[in-house]
């Protein structure tokens, strides 16, 4: 009986994902799900992001399995483990050292709104000023702090206290492709008489992942980066969606030549869905005594040993041309879907594997995830009003399986233009 949906009338009326989608999962592999009558599903949501190695990736699986075979311990505090122990010397090796960074991982409670909310009082603590800057659209989570620098109105409200010690910036592209609003912030923050006092932080997305896919482009970054640097604020990069290889490269901001101050990881660091954060620190900023942002579940030595593996992925740059591949597999089959649509009413939007497309009628973004998910494709929406469809395979997935996906992409968007016609 666990099965039958009925059950979930239980669940609290703060479930979401699952009103729109009557299935109820057992199996997945790959990018693959099966429900329990066996029903196939092609995954273009993965986690929101959690699952860039796929459902059971074997490798993971396998190493993860002999842990748990030996007695390995599960969960430790902050204590030192040999799980930990490995992954941080491997993350150093194998990802840090290559790109000639240099950080400190502070280990949060592993949900991604934790590691915001340990950056945003790392930044204040350190530099003993209380407000931080984000942008508009920005999603960085929904504990007090995370939400306070979340721009969804729906989200905000729901908060019951005032959140405060937060100015907005307009992002990259929010008045149109001709005004660069890094010089508007800029302008405001350098003008004397502008009222705008230097912010302890300015946090951003690279790729707004839940905000409807918006890029920042890589000169934008730099101004953002400098402006920062000229007001003694940290630059915050919350890469908890678009980074662990989502839009290319490891770290999302690599090609734009950034160097964040702090840079927040979490959702597919672990590679295996399993609950694990991390936070990096530029040396210099560690400004934190012992225990000032502790939390139990810190040490979840699992996730260290999948995401160990999972950094076997970064060896060599194989990975990083699949999905580069794969991303223009997908722009194309978008692009391709475009010529179908009347003109001006939906584009492409999003880079790498976080790729979408966005409608003038939110009505259609909705209409066409419905309309996937008759197809047994799993896709969601994203931006404010919910007007982008959101493409997110695991990295890994093959192509032929992609290509299947993106057929059933293409035969749900048929099926919604024949109805809307
Ligand atoms: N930051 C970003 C960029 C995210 O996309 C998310 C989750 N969608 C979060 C923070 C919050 O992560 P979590 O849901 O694990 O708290």
């Amino acid at each position: 009986m666990y099965y039958s949906t009925a059950v979930y009338q239980n669940e609290s009326n703060v479930r979401s994902y699952c009103r729109d989608c009557d299935v109820v999962f057992a199996i997945g592999t790959g990018a693959t799900l099966k429900d329990i009558n066996g029903q196939s599903y092609i995954d273009f949501v993965a986690g929101a992001g959690s699952l860039n190695y796929g459902h059971n990736n074997p490798h993971l699986k396998h190493e993860l399995l002999r842990y748990i075979k030996q007695n390995g311990v599960t969960t430790t505090l902050d204590f030192h483990s040999v799980a930990k122990s490995r992954f941080i010397e491997r993350f150093e090796r194998l990802i840090l050292k290559p790109r000639g960074m240099s950080y400190k991982l502070q280990f949060t409670g592993p949900t991604g709104t934790n590691a915001v909310e340990a950056a945003l009082k790392l930044a204040r603590k350190c530099t003993a000023r209380t407000t931080v800057a984000a942008f508009s659209n920005a999603y960085h989570g929904v504990t007090l702090g995370a939400l306070a620098v979340t721009a969804n109105i729906d989200k905000r409200r729901v908060a019951g206290v005032e959140l405060s010690n937060v100015i907005r910036l307009p992002y990259d592209g929010f008045f149109g492709p001709d005004i660069d609003s890094a010089d508007i912030i800029s302008t405001l923050y350098l003008t004397h008489g502008s009222g705008y006092e230097p912010p302890a932080a300015i946090i951003l997305e690279t790729v707004q992942g839940e905000g409807g896919l918006n890029c920042a482009q890589p000169q934008w970054l730099r101004k953002i980066e400098r402006l920062c640097q000229d007001l003694g604020a940290l630059l915050i990069v919350d890469d908890i969606q678009a980074g662990c290889g989502r839009t290319g490269t490891f770290f999302s901001f690599e090609l734009s030549g950034i160097s964040p101050d702090i840079i927040c990881l979490s959702k597919s660091i672990s590679g295996y869905g399993l609950p694990m954060s991390v936070v990096l620190i530029k040396p210099e900023h560690d400004c934190w005594e012992p225990g000032q942002h502790n939390g139990t579940f810190r040490g979840n030595n699992q996730a260290f040993i999948t995401a160990n593996s999972a950094l076997d992925f970064w060896k060599d740059r194989r990975l990083e041309t699949k999905i580069n591949e794969n991303s223009v597999t997908i722009r194309n089959s978008l692009v391709e879907l475009l010529a179908l649509a009347p003109p001006e009413t939906v584009h492409v939007v999003g880079k790498g594997m976080l790729m979408g497309l966005k409608f003038n009628d939110p009505q259609n973004a909705s209409r066409l995830s419905r309309a996937c998910l008759e197809q047994k494709l799993l896709v969601e929406t994203c931006g404010p009003s919910g007007e982008v469809l959101k493409l997110m395979p695991p990295l890994t997935i093959d192509s032929k399986t992609l290509a299947k996906g993106l057929e059933k992409l293409q035969q749900a968007y048929f099926n919604i233009m024949a109805v809307n016609s």
